[in-house]
């Protein structure tokens, strides 16, 4: 194959609001190629990169804790402040009736100490 006569690059990349992190999440590369008949052959490369929950993009959030990025199935948000976070920072409390709840370090805390937790749950099994 002969040296390309243009090269076109992309990237996708993920800019997280809090802090100036920019993550890389992908991108194509293109070659252009002339060919013996004169014609022009592309030949285009597509790049993923795994999210840090291990799948990959498009990416659900980034972790308001860590600003590591995951998922949409892996992203959750804590259910006392709301705040996003992925699955290297959520907590888990499971209910009665084998439900999920997701909070922050911070609420997880609070939720233990305040003996929130009871209240919680018990709305939850009558709402849910
Ligand atoms: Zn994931
Ligand atoms: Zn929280
Ligand atoms: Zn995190």
């Amino acid at each position: 194959m002969n040296r390309p006569i243009r090269t076109e690059f992309t990237e996708t990349k993920l800019h997280v609001p809090w802090e100036s992190i920019v993550h890389l999440t992908g991108g194509t590369e293109t070659h252009h190629y002339l060919n013996e008949e004169g014609g022009i052959e592309s030949h285009t490369t597509v790049h993923l990169q795994p999210m840090h929950c291990g799948h990959l993009a498009p990416a659900g959030g980034t972790c308001s804790q860590c600003y590591r990025t995951s998922c949409p199935q892996c992203f959750t948000a804590c259910l006392l402040c709301h705040c996003p976070l992925g699955p290297c920072c959520f907590r888990t409390i499971h209910t009665a009736n084998d439900e999920e709840l997701f909070f922050c370090a911070a609420c997880y805390g609070k939720v233990k100490r305040r003996k929130l937790f009871r209240s919680l749950i018990s709305g939850f099994i009558r709402f849910g």
